[in-house]
């Protein structure tokens, strides 16, 4: 079986451009699957206008649900619950706050008269989509949902799984921002995490902090540095810093208004052209070099 690789793009911070850098390699890579596991605000669907496949429901927590025959009207569960999640008290009817609850389960332990069972709450979706491009895995959170990690872990598996179905030798992931449990979910296995920053005094900080998760999880890296002529000397600066820090490669690519034309046609950088689709290529094959397959064992041999 072919060997799968994975390319994720991360930031530490948003407005980056991570998004039509992951838009613009999907356009370079002549075919892979795609994974927008920035499921908080997924919008790599918005320019690659895919035709959309079938949702399939996620459940990433459980809450707890009262039995209203069976409640005593005791109390218990509202005395017990750090969230405030239980109410009704002042009229001893009782119910649960389906957004505060965090379903820790502790009401369902004390309740005396075994009123509370716990159920699973749909709280997003998920869906195979096809564009011009490749398979796209992507995703929905519901409104005020947390985004636990759970939801990135199974959007990256879908990706993998239809990869090797249709025999797509590369998955290339749009990674969820932060530094917490959603883009560390993004992160882990990676073939290579291509990080992109901006020259901006929040993008060298929110890189410092981003790669100190790259780093611990001994992942290979690389390092874009988007829109660099808009402060060369702190892009200088912010390149050097993740020259030391053990970049595979550091990469600039200049401002070019050519991006946000091509967000705002609907389309990829490459298909829009201009200044930054050349750059972007250079960029991307300086990233696909690492990710190609070991040569054949018959080939070593030889
Ligand atoms: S602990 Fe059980 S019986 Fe008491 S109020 Fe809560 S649900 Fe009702
Ligand atoms: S499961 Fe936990 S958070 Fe939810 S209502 Fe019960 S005690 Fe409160």
């Amino acid at each position: 079986m072919k060997q799968i690789r994975e390319l994720v793009v991360i930031s530490g911070k948003g407005g980056t451009g991570k998004t039509s850098i992951v838009a613009a390699f999907a356009a370079l890579a002549g075919g892979a699957v795609l994974a927008d596991c920035d499921v908080d605000a997924a919008d790599l669907h918005l320019v690659l206008d895919p035709k959309l496949g079938s949702e399939h429901e996620f459940s990433g927590r459980r809450q707890a649900v009262i039995d209203t025959v069976a409640c005593t009207a005791c109390g218990r569960c509202a005395e017990v619950c750090r969230f405030a999640a239980v109410l009704g008290a002042a009229d001893d009817h009782y119910s649960i706050d389906s957004v505060a609850c965090e379903g820790c389960e502790l009401c369902r332990r004390v309740c005396p008269a075994d009123a509370i069972h716990m159920e699973p709450v749909v709280n997003g979706a998920w869906m195979v989509s096809e564009t011009r491009f490749g398979p796209l895995v992507h995703a929905r959170l519901g409104v005020a949902e947390d985004n636990s990690g759970k939801l990135v872990t199974l959007v990256r598996n879908e990706a993998r799984r239809v990869a090797e179905e249709q025999g797509f030798p590369l998955v290339i992931v749009d990674g969820s921002p932060g530094i917490g449990c959603p883009v560390i979910a993004s992160l882990a296995g990676a073939d290579l995490v291509l990080a992109v920053t901006e020259p901006t005094v929040s993008g060298r900080h929110d890189l410092d902090r981003v790669l100190q998760v790259v780093r611990q999880f001994r992942l290979p890296f690389a390092v874009c540095v988007n829109k660099a002529d808009l402060n060369p000397e702190l892009g200088a600066q912010i390149a050097a810093e993740a020259s030391a820090a053990g970049a595979a490669f550091v990469a600039t690519v200049d401002y070019d208004p050519a991006v946000t034309h091509a967000q705002v046609a609907g389309t990829d950088v490459i298909d829009y052209g201009g200044r930054a689709a050349a750059e972007i290529t250079k960029l991307w094959e300086a990233a696909s070099s690492p990710l190609s397959p070991p040569p054949e064992r018959e080939m070593l041999d030889a």
